[in-house]
């Protein structure tokens, strides 16, 4: 694929969501989240995740909301808050919306205790339902031992995603996560041990030291251990918002030609592999969950990225968590002993949010088309006009289509172009510099 910098030259979302994170203002919180979970119907599905702010050893690069899990009456706070979240939601739907998906991530939520994590899903069983559910988790390889496994096992999580990132010892060293090979293997053998048939690895190009040559060893490596899905994502250096990456070295950092280079190596040898492509970053086997939905058409967006989790109403619970409810997106507080006392006291915890009025679900669902489909209708869009001109530097290099009000992203060329196509969309977006990573 040909690499066009100008094309690529301006940071831009990811868009797990339309608004995005960056479009919240503290003029929406805690008075309009009860509002709009009261708007739950009775029969709606209903996606739940619960956010494990704390973690074994913090690594440089992380820009999650996230601390070390080093005081454990802290995490036991924590943990009361979450509960004490969960009955005020379960109280304000009263029974209704089915609970279809519950997701614990992070932060790494294996810096539960097996008991911590044990209370939390019986408690979700009785407060909001979901015996029926589909259960996933995110797994720090460090810290996961065979207590945890074992509670993984009895509670039933089917899939689960591992933080890999990079087998390389030099490149685990310079962002500050080190992990031996073989840690990641028995971490994998674990929880295949304990059911997890649709297992992720999150893995990482534009890392410090990182080249062809060792990005091409982790590939390799990656591939061996068959995980049935990956998601490649780009290193989002940002140091001015995120200090802890002043850690890592920028002098060793690859270019934005090296970073294109390496998202190309990776989708060619995951799809030689036997990997299906899913939108920008995410590859599955055709037989996993994520991989079926992408051949029917039927990936989504959301807050953790691609997904097969049809649900419209996700409900985020815990520090920093984002919920999208009717007519609502919105961000819990940040800050964990904030978020502790305001559920402690019955109250909702959102602190800043943004409004969906029915012009901005109607963007969003184009956004949501465009990088799950490759292709979306801009005609319900009062500025198409704006639009079809700013897509004619892509659709002249042969990146991108515009036909009958359809912009569709090239399948073989178009991809790694597919971010700064949505970011033509967004509004918000025409004058933004420097809050967002590359493109690529
Ligand atoms: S384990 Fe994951 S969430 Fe925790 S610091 Fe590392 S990257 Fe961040």
């Amino acid at each position: 694929m040909t690499y066009h910098p100008d094309l690529l030259a301006r940071p831009v979302p990811r868009y797990t969501s339309y608004p995005t994170a960056a479009e919240f203002t503290d003029h929406v919180g805690a008075e309009d989240q009860p509002r709009a979970l009261g708007r739950v119907r009775g029969d709606e599905p209903l996606s739940l995740y619960l956010h494990v702010p704390f973690c074994e050893k913090i690594c440089f690069y992380c820009g999650c909301n996230t601390g070390a899990a080093n005081r454990s009456a802290r995490l036991e706070r924590y943990v009361a808050a979450l509960h004490a979240e969960i009955e005020l939601v379960a109280a304000r739907l009263g029974g209704r919306g089915r609970v279809i998906r519950v997701a614990f991530g992070g932060g790494s939520p294996n810096a539960l205790s097996p008991e911590q994590l044990e209370g939390l899903h019986s408690h979700i069983l009785d407060a909001l339902g979901g015996d029926h559910a589909a259960w996933s988790i995110e797994i720090d390889p460090r810290s996961l031992d065979e207590a945890f496994l074992d509670a993984v096992a009895r509670i039933g999580f089917e899939r689960a995603s591992l933080g890999v990132q990079t087998f390389d010892p030099a490149i685990q060293e310079a962002i500050g996560r080190i992990q031996p090979l073989e840690s990641i293997a028995a971490a994998t053998q674990g929880l295949r041990k304990a059911g997890i048939t649709s297992l992720n690895f999150d893995l990482m190009y534009g890392l410090p030291r990182q080249d062809a040559a060792n990005f091409g060893a982790t590939l390799d490596v990656a591939v061996d251990m068959r995980p049935d899905r990956l998601a490649v994502f780009g290193y989002a250096h940002v140091p001015q918002i995120i200090p802890r990456q002043r850690k890592i070295d920028d002098s060793a950092l690859p270019g934005t030609e090296a970073r294109f280079a390496m998202a190309q190596q990776a989708q060619r040898r995951l799809v030689d592999a036997g990997y299906a492509t899913v939108g920008f970053d995410h590859f599955a086997l055709p037989e996993d969950p994520l991989g079926r939905a992408a051949a029917a058409g039927r990936v989504r967006r959301n807050f953790q990225g691609y997904t097969d989790d049809p649900c419209n109403v996700s409900i985020g619970l815990g520090a920093s968590a984002i919920s999208r409810l009717p007519g609502l997106l919105v961000q819990n507080d940040k800050n964990g002993g904030r978020y502790g006392l305001k559920v402690g006291n019955g109250l909702f915890a959102a602190e800043r949010g943004v409004l969906l009025t029915p012009l901005e679900r109607i963007r969003g669902h184009a956004i949501e088309k465009l990088l799950c489909n490759g292709a979306c209708d801009i005609r319900p869009l009062h500025d198409r006009q704006r639009i079809k001109a700013a897509v004619q530097p892509f659709v002249e290099r042969g990146l991108a289509s515009c036909k009958d009000g359809i912009i569709g992203i090239d399948p073989d060329k178009g991809w790694p172009y597919a971010r700064a196509i949505a970011a033509l969309f967004d509004p918000w977006r025409q004058d933004s510099k420097g809050r967002f990573s590359n493109a690529v």
